[in-house]
């Protein structure tokens, strides 16, 4: 999964998306079905029975929708560009993941 929770920023590069080209944070992924949450982006509307015992209030609640991996991509923090990653093992083995366009480092 190249896209982290909450850490990542995202622009999105669906053609034709009321969204595209927002940057934005990433509040869930579910990497093995290849989709993720975007902030503020695929606003759903669910209208919810109020459960008392698990202390959900009823009515329209809005929130967003997963949508696929493919229509995002990683926003490098220091160069700002729309990026790929790639790994490297630093001298005390740790990996990082690192930008491919600046060479800088994504945490
Ligand atoms: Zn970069």
């Amino acid at each position: 999964m190249k896209i982290r929770t909450l850490l990542s920023i995202v622009l999105l590069l669906a053609a034709g998306c009321a969204f595209s080209a927002a940057t934005s944070v990433v509040p869930k992924t579910a990497p093995a079905k290849s989709l993720i949450v975007v902030e503020g982006v695929q606003m759903i509307k669910r209208h919810t029975r109020a459960n008392p015992q698990r202390n959900v209030k009823g009515g329209i609640v809005e929130k967003e929708s997963p949508i696929n991996l493919s229509n995002v991509a990683l926003v490098c923090k220091n160069c700002g560009k729309h990026t790929r990653i790639k790994h490297q093992v630093l001298g005390d083995d740790r990996r990082v993941r690192i930008c491919k366009k600046c060479g800088s480092t994504i945490e």
